[in-house]
């Protein structure tokens, strides 16, 4: 996601870096690239026009700070034009003061309407509510099915109702909203999401039940689904439905698909409803919400340190890396027992890709993202085997490992001696960028400890 877009950004300021002053003209060369940029993103024409502006006076006008280097003020002020036109805060979620909390997911067909209220059931549970689900799409059963197969699969509660015998209409949707309602009332469940019937196209029946679900139920939010792939036609659709419906919200499906990323930074703009949460594939956790500051520091190609962090505390085994953390940015450093042991937990957090996406690329990391699409991800497979050849004594002790050593190393874990090679002289050289490190920031000392 914003892959395209970054990669322009990104050489836009290091044109300007090269510059070595920044003046007025070259300023105005590095604008024009944003601009190209952003329409090539497909970000609408009147917000990139403004934002380029709001860029434009800033940047000429500057105050000189005297932290930051000119070409850094103005990647600053980029950031923050991006962050304020994105929401400068993450979107609250509203919650009822008595539940249930009633959720009413709108959106077309196909938008990935049915997949997100069960993503937003599995996100609501892990944050120790406990929702339900119902599907009020009495048209299609089909859709309806489709609902229940994504609760069972989370393990969520869904009301479905009995639906036989009448005419498939409004009267029967009010009716299963209504059930459905109380049934989440008496099993105790604080949270309601109403999966509603899509259309391929706005329509006036489609909005009239929307209104009509809207009085019935008075929902706390009314989310807004759109797949973002379709991009500007879903920024014109989310105004239209917000103008009839008065949404608190986007939910962004397909973010992991090419969607060059103008839905994202136009939708706010557009219509002044923020984007709450983004999907980003198609199984039940790949869902997050919407942190504008973050999203704009992975464009910018800062990285995005605190989902990394956030994501490694929910997998990793926070004693264990704690322990590595210190050992690393100790004198003493950290063994090769440390390190396969380390390696196991990372690959619990998935594709080293796409963590080396999150990391910043100036600093100390400078280069890592850019190396992602290089990571052979089966090169894991084999130093975790050469590490297991080792006797406990030469994890712990690596500088024992003499040549015939190294030999039955390879032997037994079917690689060559260059591999092992390879392997000791990559530890030996991050042992000693470790300790370096224990000098940088919290920040980089927390993510290097998950590295
Ligand atoms: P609905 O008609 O709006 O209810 O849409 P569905 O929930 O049936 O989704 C339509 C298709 O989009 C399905 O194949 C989903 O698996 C897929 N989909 C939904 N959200 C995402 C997402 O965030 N990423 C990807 N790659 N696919 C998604």
């Amino acid at each position: 996601m914003f892959d395209n877009l970054s990669e322009k950004l990104q050489r836009a300021f290091k044109n300007l870096r090269g510059q070595g002053t920044v003046t007025e003209e070259n300023i105005q060369e590095a604008l024009r690239e944003i601009r190209v940029a952003l329409l090539e993103a497909d970000v609408n024409l009147n917000v990139a026009k403004e934002l380029i502006e709001h860029i434009r006076e800033r940047a000429v006008g500057q105050q000189v700070m005297t932290a930051l280097s000119p070409t850094e003020q103005v990647i600053k002020i980029v950031r923050d034009e991006l962050v304020d036109l994105l929401g400068k805060d993450t979107a609250r979620f509203q919650f009822a003061s008595r539940p249930p909390t009633v959720i009413l997911m709108a959106g077309l067909q196909g938008s990935g309407k049915t997949t997100t209220s069960g993503k937003l059931a599995a996100w609501l549970k892990k944050g120790g509510h406990r929702p339900m689900l119902v599907s009020v799409d009495v048209y299609r059963p089909a859709a309806r099915e489709q609902l229940k197969v994504v609760a069972n699969s989370i393990n969520a509660k869904i009301y479905e109702g009995d639906t036989k015998g009448e005419a498939a209409g409004t009267a029967l949707v009010e009716r299963l909203a209504k059930e459905a309602r109380r049934e989440a009332v008496i099993t105790g469940c604080d949270t309601l999401i109403v999966d509603t019937a899509g259309r391929l196209h706005i329509d006036d029946n489609l909005m009239d039940e929307m209104t009509r679900l809207k009085a019935l139920l008075a929902p706390q939010e009314i989310l807004f689904v759109a797949d973002a792939m379709t991009g500007q036609d879903a920024v014109r659709s989310a105004q239209e439905f917000h103008r009839k419906l008065a949404l608190t919200g986007v939910v962004l499906t397909k973010m992991d698909g090419d969607a060059r990323g103008g839905a994202a930074l136009s939708i706010r703009h557009v219509t002044g409803q923020p984007v709450k949460f983004i999907g980003t594939g198609e199984k039940p956790d790949a869902f997050e919400p919407f942190h504008p500051d973050r999203i704009v520091s992975r464009i910018l190609g800062m990285g995005d340190i605190m989902s990394l962090i956030e994501k490694a505390e929910e997998t990793l085994d926070k004693k264990k890396s704690e322990e590595f953390a210190r050992k690393a940015l100790s004198g003493d450093g950290f063994s090769l027992e440390d390190f396969r042991d380390q390696l196991r937990q990372i690959r619990k957090m998935g594709s080293l890709q796409n963590i080396m996406k999150m990391l910043p690329s100036v600093g100390p990391f400078a280069g890592m993202q850019q190396m992602a699409g290089q990571v052979d991800e089966k090169q894991f497979v084999r130093v975790e085997a050469i590490i297991n050849s080792m006797t406990p004594y030469e994890r712990n002790h690596h500088e024992v490992i003499s040549g015939a050593r190294r030999k039955r190393i390879a032997n037994g874990s079917g690689t060559s001696v260059q591999e092992v090679n390879q392997l000791l002289r990559q530890y030996a050289q991050m042992r000693k960028m470790f300790k370096g490190l224990g000098k940088g920031n919290v920040l980089q000392r927390r993510a290097m400890g998950m590295m």
